[in-house]
């Protein structure tokens, strides 16, 4: 299940962007992919909107398997994995460093 929710701040543990750090704007959990501000960027080409116009162009951020990425836990502030802890049928994310709630 992903393990990630918007808004986490993560790291990056593998590939170019590599030790980079960011913030979670959008998960897909279905495909366990995160997308994260500003980090994966790949260049795109858009299209003119006119024709005659030249095309652009762009770097958008691409989103990454969920298993290229950590958390960084805003309670001991360390990368870490996470973990589940279940309480009374609530579900509760647990740092595997802190064994904090977060
Ligand atoms: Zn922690």
């Amino acid at each position: 299940m992903m393990k990630f929710k918007k808004g986490d701040s993560v790291i990056i543990i593998s590939g170019k962007d590599r030790s980079k750090k960011g913030k979670i704007s959008k998960v897909f959990p279905k495909q366990d992919l995160v997308l994260i501000d500003g980090l994966n960027l790949r260049k795109k080409h858009v299209k003119p909107k006119k024709s005659g116009e030249k095309g652009e162009t762009v770097q958008i951020a691409f989103p990454i398997s969920s298993s290229n990425v950590k958390l960084i836990c805003p309670k001991c502030g360390q990368a870490t994995r996470v973990g589940h802890k279940l309480v009374a049928k609530n579900k509760f994310r647990v740092c595997k460093k802190c064994h904090q709630e977060i």
